[in-house]
């Protein structure tokens, strides 16, 4: 029997499935991984970082905000060709995503955002899936993106309601969903998940899976990251996540959305290559991958690695979209 997509769930249902036996989560997560999709393939993603830093937010994870003081270094947004080049790149070393990211409150309608229009459309004409991540949209700027071929929206919930306010005091939790649901009226696939690691509980993290399981429509794609501890960040000395906690994690954003790639993101240069390879038993069936160093702000394993371990394992990057 196929596990068929809810969108009713409840906190409690959402706790049962997480507080399992480690080994029954993650065999029924797997059931379901394999009702709903090709066990053997796995998207690999590229992410470029077109705007780095200098931020107005105060996320307490992210080194990209302007008032902390962390290494990295301010870049204003890339010119288009050198975007295209990348792009161009990452479809040679076998990604069929690529996503674009702005450290950015919001998107403004100025000449920065009609470059990023002209990057969408080269970057869709190279055949790629194209995504965007610049902070809050109307709904009128996600109209423009998606006449120019975006394929999908990054925005992540990143931890629960109630905790939000801990995280992040210059936003509320309440702007993000508008952004996601702007994103939804413009006919642009939805992006969001969140970070672990933030020194939420556990039931933060259902209360977070919840939001997003109960949404109209679930994400198309959920990136469950583990907190990249950068230092200069008022969260630089919390615990390393552990691996089973985003297994654990991975499996129930899984077992909830079904139908959703669940994609394993930042925090993987911190995991072996076993603790991986869980995440993907577990049902996660996308990576981002990169240059080392150069194209994230936090380093991404390298791609030559990445195919590596995907050959390891005997998983296969997925076939490019047809547009
Ligand atoms: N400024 C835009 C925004 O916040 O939506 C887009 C870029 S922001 C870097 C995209 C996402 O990256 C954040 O929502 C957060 O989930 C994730 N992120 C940023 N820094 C992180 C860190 N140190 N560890 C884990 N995830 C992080
Ligand atoms: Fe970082 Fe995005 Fe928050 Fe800015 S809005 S501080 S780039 S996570």
């Amino acid at each position: 029997m196929t596990s068929a997509i809810r969108n009713n769930w409840t906190l409690e249902e959402i706790q049962a499935i997480y507080d399992q036996p480690l080994m029954e989560l993650v065999y029924q997560a797997a059931t379901v991984h394999r009702q709903w999709h090709s066990a053997k393939e796995i998207q690999v993603c590229t992410l470029l970082s077109i705007k780095t830093g200098g931020c107005p937010e105060d996320c307490s994870y992210c080194g990209q905000a302007a008032r902390y003081h962390t290494d990295i270094k301010v870049q204003a947004l890339l010119p288009t060709e050198t975007v295209l080049a990348h792009a161009q790149k990452a479809k040679e070393t076998g990604s069929t995503r690529f996503c674009m990211a702005a450290a950015w409150r919001e998107v403004r309608d100025n000449k920065d955002f009609d470059r990023v229009i002209d990057m969408v459309k080269g970057v869709n004409d190279l055949g790629l899936e194209v995504c965007c991540t610049l902070g809050m949209l109307t709904e009128e700027q996600a109209v423009r993106l998606q006449e120019a071929g975006l394929h999908a929206y990054n925005h992540n919930l990143d931890t629960s309601e109630d905790y939000y306010k801990e995280i992040i005091s210059t936003r509320k939790f309440d702007n993000r969903i508008n952004t996601i649901n702007n994103v939804r009226k413009a006919g642009i696939t939805v992006c969001s998940g969140g970070i672990i690691g933030l020194g939420e509980t556990h039931r933060d993290r259902m209360s977070m899976l919840l939001t997003l399981a109960t949404m109209p429509k679930h994400p198309e794609s959920v990136p469950i990251n583990a907190l990249a501890r950068v230092k200069g960040t008022p969260l630089e000395d919390n615990p390393k996540v552990d691996a089973w906690d985003m297994v654990r994690m991975i499996a129930t954003a899984r077992i909830v959305m079904p139908a959703s790639t669940v994609r394993l993101t930042a925090g993987r240069i911190e995991m072996t290559e076993s603790e991986q390879a869980w995440c993907f038993m577990a049902g996660a069936n996308s990576i981002f991958t990169g240059e080392r160093q150069t194209l994230l702000v936090t380093p991404n394993p390298g791609v030559s690695e990445d195919m590596k371990m995907l050959q390891n394992l005997g998983l296969e990057p997925k076939a490019a979209i047809s547009h």
